[in-house]
């Protein structure tokens, strides 16, 4: 039985989808004002995470995550770089399909913008305001907090502690116009030269917390299964969601609430972390991490809990993820004498195995233990791989079996047939040396041009010839 931690809540809840068979899900997304963050990652592989296991599960899983293309630091980007604000969104969402591709994230169902919904965005405000839930000042339109009734509910706090909460998200001109100081807007007046459009209200632009509600109930309906975003995001942003979702639609907004924990950066980043003023991009990490590497390292840690970034943690990541590929490659290399004979002995370990991997993360997708099953899993393969006789059904099944478990993680197995050892490199070094020295050099080029085709590179120097990896 999958449990579900779920933050309106604060329990585990058994899952259960409104309609079974399929699980309507939204992720709040990125505002594409630069290269997404370390932070941004996090949610986008935690909840890609969460998906893959649902379909692993055998559900059918609508992903909707939405790109914020318009708002206050769009604008001020936008002016910075001297384009607009279109060429801005089109600019990061281009690089944000393009990191996240690299580290596995599956494209979302949709990736609705905010402003291909103003029409909607323009309709469900009026709908609130018709309702007394919100009003215009000056071109603006706020929403009355407290005038819906269970303000507060997701993030468990009084409505005193959300109101200090709230003036450390508005500006000195908003504080003004607001009736109340734990109001929020809904619509703000554009000042002159910004992006706009035309409503009731004058010409001006949606706030951030309203094109969710409208996303989400436009392309997944009234009520959906899981909303899930960073743990920062609980207020204001999801608090404000649900009163203005629940206000207009009339009924429960989301049955699980899910939040990732932060990522801090670890000691040996620090460095790192100070000069990016604490915006590591995922497009500067994957210039030298291996983005198979970043993806199984945050993979592998529970949604829940915190992670650090850290050079240690990643090097973990690396020599654990070697040790599966090493593992698969194993088995690769006995499919060339194994036998045709059937093995139920294998069959049913693999069973087990699952049956343990299914439990694990059937717990609020604990990955840690979820993970821990596939070691055992590749420990079995190693063994396995060392018979003396084995049967080529059975590796096929523990290689699918690997491949399939690492698919939820985000990793692609596949065998490194043209991984080439150093013990086969400097076979060739030693070959091409006693070219050289006989003056065959069309036979020492063909080696290095074949080992540079392998990522292999030569270095002669006076004390020999070394060698390095690409
Ligand atoms: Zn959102």
């Amino acid at each position: 039985m999958l449990t579900i931690y779920n933050t309106l809540t604060r329990k585990k809840e058994e899952f259960k989808p409104l309609h079974p068979g399929v699980v309507n899900m939204y992720v709040c997304g990125p505002t594409v004002y630069n290269y997404i963050h370390i932070g941004n990652a996090r949610s986008a592989i935690a909840f890609d995470t969460v998906r893959r296991y649902l379909e692993f599960k055998g559900y059918k899983v609508n992903y909707v995550s939405n790109f914020t293309d318009v708002d206050d630091k769009m604008i001020k980007a936008a002016a910075a770089q001297g384009i607009t604000v279109p060429q801005l969104a089109e600019k990061y969402i281009n690089a944000f399909m393009e990191d996240t591709e690299a580290i596995n994230i599956e494209p979302a169902t949709l990736h609705p913008r905010a402003t291909e919904n103003i029409n909607e965005i323009i309709k469900f405000i009026r709908g609130l305001v018709d309702k007394g839930y919100a009003y215009a000042k000056d071109g603006d339109v706020y929403y009355r907090a407290r005038k819906f009734k269970d303000y507060g509910q997701l993030s468990g706090q009084s409505l005193d502690d959300l109101e200090v909460g709230a003036s450390e998200h508005v500006s000195a001109d908003e504080v003004n116009k607001k009736e109340d100081p734990l109001d929020f807007a809904l619509w703000k007046a554009a000042k002159p030269g910004e992006i706009n459009w035309d409503s009731p209200w004058g010409k001006g632009r949606p706030g951030w917390h309203i094109e969710c509600s409208v996303m989400s109930t436009k392309y997944l309906g009234k009520t959906i299964d899981i909303h899930a975003g960073g743990q920062d995001l609980e207020f204001p942003h999801h608090e404000n969601e649900i009163a203005q979702s629940e206000a207009e639609n009339g009924q429960k907004f989301v049955r699980y609430w899910m939040h990732n924990g932060f990522v801090t950066i670890g000691k040996d980043n620090e460095k790192m972390s100070k000069s990016l003023h604490n915006f590591i991009t995922v497009h500067d990490i994957i210039k030298e991490v291996d983005p198979q590497v970043l993806r199984f390292f945050m993979a592998t840690t529970q949604y829940r809990r915190p992670i650090q970034y850290s050079q240690a943690n990643l090097t973990d990541a690396q020599n654990n993820l070697d040790h599966i590929q090493t593992a698969f490659d194993n088995l690769t290399y006995r499919e060339q004498d194994a036998g045709n004979d059937e093995d139920q002995n294998v069959e049913d370990q693999l069973k087990t195995f699952r049956t343990q991997f299914i439990t694990a993360m059937d717990d609020d997708i604990n990955v840690q233990n979820g993970i821990a099953t596939v070691y055992e899993l590749v420990k079995y393969a190693n063994v396995y791989a060392q018979q003396k006789q084995v049967s080529l059904t059975a590796i096929k099944a523990i290689k699918d079996e690997l491949a399939e478990l690492m698919s939820i993680f985000g990793v692609k197995l596949v065998a490194s047939d043209n991984k080439i050892d150093d013990e086969k490199i400097k076979q060739l070094i030693e070959e091409r040396n006693l070219a050289r020295k006989s003056k065959d050099f069309a036979r020492s080029d063909q080696i290095r041009d074949d080992l540079k085709k392998q990522g292999i590179i030569l270095e002669d120097t006076p004390q020999g010839t070394r060698y390095k990896k690409e």
